[in-house]
């Protein structure tokens, strides 16, 4: 007989939240509901889903409650910078404000993680523009969905000098990149896009022929590949 009763302490073992999820039966509707609710969230089965519910329930109020208020104001106050779209607290973001940012370089890039992932490199001191997306007819996304035109309007400003796209390596990414390209061609800014080619501590052989070929088209001086290392 496998423990289904709730305590604030050690609550179900691994075989009755398996039991519990695959009878679908909670022993409490505000159990059910939450687990319900967090399952939405991308990457979370119920089995995780209840696993985190059972997590909480063991833990202190304050600090749950805390979790609860820091959702909530995250999606109440979360704001997006009026120049560069990117996550902000404020109108215009930490980054765009930062006058040591080289102000003529744009890295154009799909999300607010992306402009994450970069900043954590730690390699780029320009500004981003993030789209929002990427052109996909697929997922009815056409060009007028994502912010470009706002990115023609810096453009536009004079300012900028070079844009450099880090979009995904794919069809989607590349239609996009294209799109722009073209759209602000006449601009004469320089445009650049981010090295695709194998990743650190491939093997060539199992490298796909499409990611070794760009390898090779990209190639660079052997003196400039030693300033990465
Ligand atoms: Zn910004």
């Amino acid at each position: 007989m496998h423990c289904l009763t709730l305590t604030p302490y050690g609550v179900c073992n691994v075989f009755s939240i398996k039991l519990l999820t695959k009878l679908n039966t909670y022993p409490s509707k505000l159990l059910e509901n939450a687990v319900n609710e967090l399952s939405r969230l991308p990457g979370i089965g119920k089995k995780t889903a209840l696993r985190l519910c059972l997590h909480m329930l063991g833990q202190p109020e304050p600090g749950i409650t805390r979790l609860g208020q820091a959702i909530i104001e995250l999606r109440q106050n979360i704001r997006y910078c009026a120049v560069c779209h990117n996550i902000s607290d404020d109108e215009v973001c930490s980054i765009c404000s930062d006058a040591s940012r080289e102000a003529s370089l744009i890295c154009v890039v799909e999300s607010a993680r992306d402009v994450m992932a970069i900043e954590n490199t730690g390699q780029f001191r320009g500004l981003y523009h993030v789209l929002g997306g990427k052109i996909s007819p697929f997922e009815g996304k056409s060009p007028a969905d994502l912010n470009i035109e706002s990115l023609a309007r810096r453009v536009e400003s004079g300012n900028i000098s070079e844009i450099v796209f880090a979009l995904p390596a794919n069809m989607e990414g590349d239609t996009t990149v294209f799109y722009i390209y073209k759209k602000l061609k006449p601009f004469g800014i320089k445009f650049s896009t981010i090295a695709r080619g194998i990743a650190i501590g491939d093997e060539l052989e199992y490298t796909d022929e499409i990611t070794l070929g760009r390898s090779i088209i990209n190639r660079q001086p052997y003196e400039a590949s030693l300033n990465g290392i």
